[in-house]
């Protein structure tokens, strides 16, 4: 039978228990989950480098211990990132109304581009449905604790940049 293999894109700047509710429960579905993370973002205000960005989503997936899902990096167009690595299936998380416009547009547009690909939406447990990595920046930074919000990993490295600051 066809091996499905999806991809979910994101910036995971860094990533949080709402994208990691998203992997566990593609990693369920699908064959194999890539994780391709956006290399550069110019639209948003970005704390990890590329390079951090993998590491620090790498090492949770590794804890997880899902062994269908793999962390990469990519630029440019999404649906030929998915070309490159066989990809059928788009994942993306839904949490609130306010994602939906901006997501129905993503998904329509990557149709066109590419009709045999599927996005699909996949909706967080409810306690993670109002998170999202840049809430969790503006807290972390004014002093407020995120240790419920993300893996203990990306707490570590949210602490290493603080002293660096
Ligand atoms: P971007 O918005 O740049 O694609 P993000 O890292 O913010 O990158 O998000 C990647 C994907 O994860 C998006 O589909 C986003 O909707 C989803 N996502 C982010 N936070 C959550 C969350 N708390 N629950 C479910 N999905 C989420």
């Amino acid at each position: 039978m066809k091996k499905i293999i999806a991809v979910y894109p994101g910036t995971f700047d860094p990533i949080t228990k709402g994208h990691v509710d998203i992997i566990k429960r593609a990693s369920n579905i699908f064959d194999r989950l890539i994780i391709p993370l956006v290399t550069v973002n110019v639209s948003k205000n970005i704390l990890f480098n590329i390079k951090e960005r993998v590491k620090v989503t790498r090492e949770v997936v590794d804890e997880l211990g899902l062994s269908n899902v793999t962390v990469d990096n990519f630029n440019g167009l999404l649906i030929d990132y998915a070309h490159k690595v066989g990809a059928t299936v788009i994942v993306r998380g839904l949490r609130a109304v306010s994602d939906f416009e901006y997501e129905l547009q993503m998904a329509f547009m990557n149709r066109n581009l590419d009709p045999n690909i599927e996005t699909v939406s996949m909706m967080p447990y409810i306690k993670y449905s109002f998170l999202s990595s840049s809430i969790v920046k503006e807290i972390f930074f004014n002093g407020g604790d995120v240790s419920k919000f993300v893996p203990k990993v990306a707490l570590k490295y949210l602490l290493q940049k603080r002293e660096k600051r």
